[in-house]
């Protein structure tokens, strides 16, 4: 028999780490922007698992990509060729504009690949003295929970109790003339950048930056900011490295967000909808003189580069050009931003993002006000919180989730038709009323 929502939701609590705290809501089948539970209830999926199902759920292509596929080999490891790796690396490559391809299989493993060749680049072709190689970042950045990844972050939920962290890596650094010795690289803040290279350029192999943060809050820095990142690093021989794990691959409008500020980054790193959802594909592309300063034996993975990947990829690519779903991304993003602020709610404090990948934030402090002052309870578990106002869209329908604090992101897959936009627009504005 068929377990209730309620059963399975009992099931993870009890047999499964408590490592997130999910929605309870239970996804059984999936088609395009559309979610049904295991009681039949349809729900508008907003979030499209992270942005890893960009080209929609179970996008009938890549389905039949990684069915035939399985019928005909899975792995071959990279102790051999297979005979659909090359062709994935020659397809990657040339979509992105970059000579080759290092393999892996998720977000963070592609981050850490790119900081260990970072460091190779930085010691064979910069001349850094050994073991002196800094990578810097920004702060409230979010690339991954590995623990090279989290030594980067400045978010102490994702650090603190996993000390001690890596060396030389992150957004701080030293400064004789601040406070403490130390100073935090802000994202979007080019002075800092500016100030991190000037002390310490020569020792800094790379920059790693989210051309728009994600989990921060989708965080859009100020026009002009990456081009003057790129410039920086050019001037001081660092590698800008671009994490485009949520950003890239259409979401934002564009192939990769990097393009909107015409900016092409010596390293680029994808995951997430590099599969549409189907299989964990990560990329670090880079050009010839960066990629092979790593040799063989140096690096590597067992499922990276396998071929039911390869294959679910290509297709993947095949279906983000094919069905244009930048221009789709771009049109969407405005129907949706220009639909919230229409709403006119005194709940939404601001709407920002860029194609399909945006935030409301909510003024929770506003919403307990207006309650308060209609007399109502406001205290302890009785505050509304943005946390509440995705419980009541669940209800009706809409599923989405807050990333920090007062934020919800809205990033529907693609391909969602406009009716069901509006829907959720809709929806979005009458549990804004009832909140
Ligand atoms: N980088 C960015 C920008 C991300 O948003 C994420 C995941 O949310 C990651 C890296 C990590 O990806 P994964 O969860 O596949 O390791």
């Amino acid at each position: 028999a068929k377990l209730s929502s309620t059963e399975l939701i009992h099931l993870e609590n009890e047999y499964a780490a408590h490592n997130y705290h999910p929605l309870p809501v239970v996804f059984d089948r999936a088609l395009g922007a559309k979610v049904w539970d295991p009681e039949g209830r349809e729900y508008i999926d907003m979030l499209s698992a992270y942005s890893a199902v960009n080209q929609g759920h179970c996008h009938p292509r890549i389905v039949a990509s990684l069915v035939a596929q399985a019928q005909k080999l899975t792995l071959s490891s990279r102790a051999f060729h297979n005979s659909v790796f090359g062709v994935f690396a020659e397809k990657v490559g040339q979509v992105f504009g970059y000579d080759m391809v290092l393999p892996m299989n998720t977000g963070a493993e592609a981050v850490e690949s790119a900081l260990k060749l970072a460091r190779k680049w930085g010691y064979l072709r910069k001349n850094i003295p050994t073991g002196e190689a800094i990578i810097l970042s920004v702060a409230d950045n979010f690339h991954g929970r590995t623990l090279g990844v989290i030594s980067m972050s400045t978010d102490p939920t994702a650090r603190t109790g996993f000390e001690p962290f890596l060396p030389n890596v992150g957004p701080r650094f030293r400064d004789e003339k601040a406070e403490g010795g130390e100073r935090l690289l802000r994202f979007g803040e080019i002075a800092d950048l500016e100030r991190a290279l000037e002390l310490h350029g020569p020792r800094v192999a790379a920059f790693l930056v989210e051309p728009i943060q994600g989990e921060a809050g989708i965080v859009v820095p100020p026009a002009g900011y990456l081009r003057a990142v790129h410039a920086l690093c050019k001037k001081h021989n660092v590698l800008l490295i671009c994490d485009e794990i949520q950003t890239g691959l259409a979401r934002t409008g564009r192939l990769l967000a990097c393009q909107h500020e015409n900016v092409r980054p010596d390293i680029v790193l994808l995951g997430k909808a590099l599969s549409g959802g189907v299989y964990p594909v990560s990329a670090v592309l880079a050009d010839k003189d960066v990629m092979l300063c790593i040799q063989p034996g140096e690096h590597g993975s067992t499922y990276g580069g396998n071929p039911l990947a390869c294959a679910v990829s290509i297709t993947a690519l095949q279906v983000l050009l094919e069905e244009d779903l930048s221009a789709r991304a771009a049109r969407l993003g405005e129907v949706f931003r220009t639909a919230v602020k229409a709403l006119n709610s005194p709940l939404v404090q601001t709407v920002r993002g860029l194609g399909l990948l945006n935030a409301v934030v909510i003024d929770e402090e506003r919403c307990n006000a207006a309650r308060r002052a209609r007399g109502l309870d406001v205290e302890g578990a009785k505050r509304r919180t943005a946390w509440q106002f995705c419980l009541l869209l669940k209800e009706r329908g809409v599923l989405a989730k807050t990333t920090h604090g007062n934020v919800v992101r809205f990033a529907p897959p693609l391909v969602i038709e406009e009716a069901d936009l509006l829907k959720a627009v809709k929806i979005i504005g009458e549990c804004l009323v009832d909140l």
